[in-house]
């Protein structure tokens, strides 16, 4: 009997990505039975096999004649830690571009802030992955391997994921919803420690409600209005919070989830009590969350972080207005791992994500 595959889009020839059936689907095109189909599912994901040479429970010939094929994973160019432990990984891909990928790790848990394209098209103002050079999407299984280098390089399982690296999650949604797949199944992460981050793209909020995901979703939100955000988002002149918040509606009713909003914190631009209430009405009746993040310095804007005072007191306000509220600051802010903070530059790490209420 042949065991069924193509649940998953086809995979460029490596074979990271794969589930068990496809893997074990190609052990037998080998020639070999089926149960080292599922050896090699083990020794991709759960071992973190980097050729097929190391897997030793392989007769030997066989590995010998397998010296050829592709896993797909990256190699690690360069790695920077900073103070709180947050290391930050540029990966070289195959095709020599360079993504970055952060490990946040905290008592509990080790979570990986993936990229989901190299550079990214948005040209956020206060983001300085926008304000590189756009290269490419990547694929799922390029998204799994920097799980499975975080994982490697710390000996540790990771425990979540947020696709908040480089890269907006929602114009590669084919591949992040795979990526999302194999996380789960083959990885064995579970789907509601996954969080995809998006600043918004039309249609594509929808699309990805179809998929039914545990996931958390967050949006990019930033501002209370269409006119202020235009102003720190360009893409925004595409796509009108009305119709995001429409959208955003949409997805809780189709998935029965809550929506994370994700608000950063820029002195004197939309921090004031006033913008708070603004914010408040704007989401009031929706099931959602919003995480405050205070600014991240990045050298190619001029924004500030506000101060802890103006924080807490936005905070404060949304909460008079029942807004469930609360502030991540980043970690890794001194490797420059931080949110925003991430380009292919090997200078500094940024920091990454704690929540504290
Ligand atoms: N494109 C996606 C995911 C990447 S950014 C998105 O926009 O959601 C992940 C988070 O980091 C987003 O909320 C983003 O707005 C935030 N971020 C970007 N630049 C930042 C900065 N300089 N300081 C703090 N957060 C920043």
């Amino acid at each position: 009997m042949t065991v069924p595959v193509q649940e998953k889009p086809k995979q460029d020839n490596v074979l990271l990505g794969r589930s068990l059936a496809q893997l074990t689907e190609w052990v037998r095109s080998q020639g070999q039975p089926p149960y080292r189909g599922k050896q090699l599912h083990q020794w991709l994901y759960q071992k973190g096999a980097r050729s097929l040479v190391d897997i030793t429970v392989f007769p030997k010939q066989w590995r010998e004649e397998l010296k050829a094929v592709k896993i797909g994973r990256s190699q690690i160019h360069h790695k920077s830690i900073a103070p709180d432990q947050t290391r930050k990984y540029l990966l070289r891909l195959e095709d020599d571009a360079i993504v970055e990928t952060v490990g946040i790790p905290t008592e509990k848990r080790l979570t990986v802030c993936v990229s989901s394209q190299v550079g990214c098209p948005m040209t956020c103002d206060f983001c300085a992955t926008g304000k590189g050079e756009f290269l490419r999407s990547l694929k799922a299984w390029e998204i799994v391997d920097q799980v499975l280098t975080v994982q490697e390089d710390f000996q540790q399982r990771v425990s979540n994921v947020v696709f908040m690296g480089m890269g907006e999650p929602l114009l590669n949604l084919e591949e992040v919803v795979a990526s999302v797949k194999t996380l789960n199944e083959d990885v064995g992460i579970g789907q509601r420690s996954l969080v995809i981050s998006t600043v918004g793209v039309p249609h594509r909020i929808r699309q990805l409600a179809e998929h039914h995901l545990q996931i958390t979703f967050a949006v990019s939100l930033h501002a209370p209005n269409q006119k202020l955000r235009t102003q720190l988002i360009p893409s925004a002149n595409h796509y009108s919070l009305e119709k995001l918040m429409a959208d955003c509606r949409k997805y809780v009713n189709m998935t029965g989830r809550r929506v994370t909003f994700e608000y950063i914190l820029l002195a004197g631009v939309n921090d004031d009590p006033q913008q708070a209430i603004e914010l408040a009405k704007l989401i009031q009746g929706l099931q959602s969350h919003v995480n405050l993040i205070p600014y991240n310095p990045i050298s190619e804007a001029d924004y500030q972080r506000p101060n802890t005072h103006s924080i807490q007191q936005f905070k404060h306000t949304l909460e008079q207005y029942k807004i469930a509220v609360s502030i991540r600051y980043s970690r890794g802010l001194e490797a420059d791992a931080a949110c925003g903070q991430l380009r292919a530059s090997t200078v500094t790490p940024e920091p990454t994500h704690s929540e504290v209420k």
